[in-house]
């Protein structure tokens, strides 16, 4: 086995712990794990409010591609779980449609049918040979321009916060429903609901503690004096000295660093990063995240009773995506009988102001306009919370960028995982960033070659 030496990981989220609990269990003891924050798990750490109703940060769901990663969850929750079938809908024109639009074109009226089918046609007909050069291409190339502009391209602009055209296609993958016109129209003429698309069709939520009991669960799992939370935000890491400073003035030796904070904001912290480095991690480009947690109490629509999520393409509500959390299990909510919640998700980013202030307002508005939110439905409780760092953008430039950096830091025994320390969108849900880091590990003491997210 090889010996990495002192291991510092910066960040207790998904990755960070991940990381330290893989360390630990091949038997490596010299590691510290280092954290801003006093609670673990990054953006899975959910929050009770005053009130009593549990919120995410977002919809934060279980579907694993990973064994390894599964086995991790099940040794940490010890509460149980709560299997799921997904129920996720575009809201469209005052109806539902079932996820993914594409796929169930019959639910539209008969005028909108058409432009989505004439589109459609003529797509595949017309398929140019050269590539589409970005995202904002390939969406009416692939979906034909009635489906781009009635759904995809303003749901997406909602959810990313970037023009399209700065945004490359590489990341689509299993992201994005790619349509097969034959069944579509299968689809009209038998008026079936096509909903059973994509990894995340069953998914698993925690009995109890929402999804930050899993990473709390995981952070148990590691001795205390591996972990230093609360004050430990690193702000200087100096690749020379081999040292990391923390906020609270600490400091602390490494011969190897496993960093899961934001890759530009790790490159800014290395004082001597080469110009190519800097460069190329001042590209990268990422949107702020909102949430907005409304608790209730009465009135739910019996529209909701099912429903996982539902995505807002239209320009009427700030929200591109809302949750009935309450549905994911009934600890998330007060017990006495009758309380529910929803759960909203807002983009921020240079291109997409959001007004603080009057955000929660806003949504309220746009949830009663949308027919989500009844007059019989009181509100109890609101919640915001703010993310800086929420979606990593799937720029252009991205893949090459990333390339500069990783290899810049690598030289320097600096390893970067995780949804910012890897930086792609595709590979940076929980299961992703855990299984990047396990096979980070495992790559530093075994050497076995990763895949998930190597740069
Ligand atoms: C809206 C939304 C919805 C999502 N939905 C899902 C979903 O349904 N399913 C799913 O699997 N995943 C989902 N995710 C992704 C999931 O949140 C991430 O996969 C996971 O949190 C990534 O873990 P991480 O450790 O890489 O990063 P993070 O969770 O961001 O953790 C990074 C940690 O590093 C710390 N840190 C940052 N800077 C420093 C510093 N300078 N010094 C020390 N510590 C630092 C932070 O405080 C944080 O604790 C969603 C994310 C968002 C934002």
């Amino acid at each position: 086995m090889r010996d990495p030496g002192r291991v510092v990981i910066i960040g207790a989220g998904p990755t960070g712990l991940a990381a330290g609990h893989r360390l630990h269990e091949l038997g490596h003891r010299d590691f510290l794990i280092l954290d801003g924050r006093s609670v673990p798990g990054g953006l899975a750490t959910s929050y009770l409010d005053a009130r009593g109703f549990t919120w995410d940060v977002g919809g934060h769901v279980q579907f694993s591609h990973y064994e390894a990663y599964d086995r991790l969850l099940d040794k940490a929750v010890h509460g149980g779980w709560i299997e799921h079938r997904r129920s996720a809908w575009i809201w469209f024109k005052n109806r539902f449609i079932p996820y993914p639009f594409q796929n169930n074109l019959g639910h539209l009226d008969e005028e909108d049918r058409h432009r989505c089918l004439e589109g459609l046609e003529a797509a595949n007909k017309g398929r140019p040979n050269a590539e589409p050069r970005n995202f904002g291409e390939w969406i009416p190339r692939t979906f034909g321009t009635g489906i781009a502009e009635l759904v995809l391209t303003p749901l997406n602009l909602k959810t990313w916060g970037y023009p399209l055209e700065w945004m490359g296609t590489s990341w689509v993958g299993d992201r994005v429903a790619v349509p097969d016109i034959e069944r579509i129209r299968e689809n009209i003429r038998s008026g079936r609901n096509d909903d059973g698309w994509g990894p995340n069709q069953a998914f698993r939520y925690p009995k109890r503690g929402g999804t930050g009991a899993i990473w709390k669960g995981v952070a148990a799992l590691i001795p205390e004096e591996h972990l230093r939370l609360g004050g430990y935000d690193v702000l200087a890491v100096d690749a020379h000295a081999r040292t990391v400073v923390c906020g609270n003035g600490s400091v602390h030796p490494w011969d190897t660093v496993i960093s899961t904070m934001p890759l530009d904001a790790l490159c800014r912290s290395i004082s001597d990063l080469p110009t190519p480095g800097r460069r190329a991690a001042g590209e990268l480009r990422h949107s702020a995240i909102h949430i907005i947690g409304i608790g209730l109490r009465d009135g739910r629509p019996s529209a909701l009773d099912q429903k996982s999520w539902m995505y807002f393409p239209m320009g009427n509500s700030p929200y591109f995506r809302a949750t009935v959390l309450s549905n994911y299990s009934p600890s998330l909510v007060p017990e006495e009988p009758g309380h529910w919640s929803l759960m909203c998700e807002v983009c921020e980013s240079p291109f997409r102001h959001v007004e603080g202030d009057t955000l929660v307002a806003e949504v309220i508005r746009g949830l009663r306009e949308d027919g989500l939110l009844p007059v019989d439905a009181r509100i109890i409780s609101t919640w915001h919370h703010r993310e800086e760092y929420g979606y990593p953008t799937p720029t252009v430039g991205r893949d090459e960028a990333i390339r500069v950096v990783m290899f810049e830091l690598e030289k320097r025994n600096i390893f970067s995982r995780g949804r910012f320390g890897g930086w792609k969108y595709e590979v940076s849900n929980q299961d992703h960033s855990a299984m990047a880091a396990i096979e980070l590990v495992d790559r530093l003491l075994l050497d076995k070659p990763e895949s998930t997210q190597r740069g």
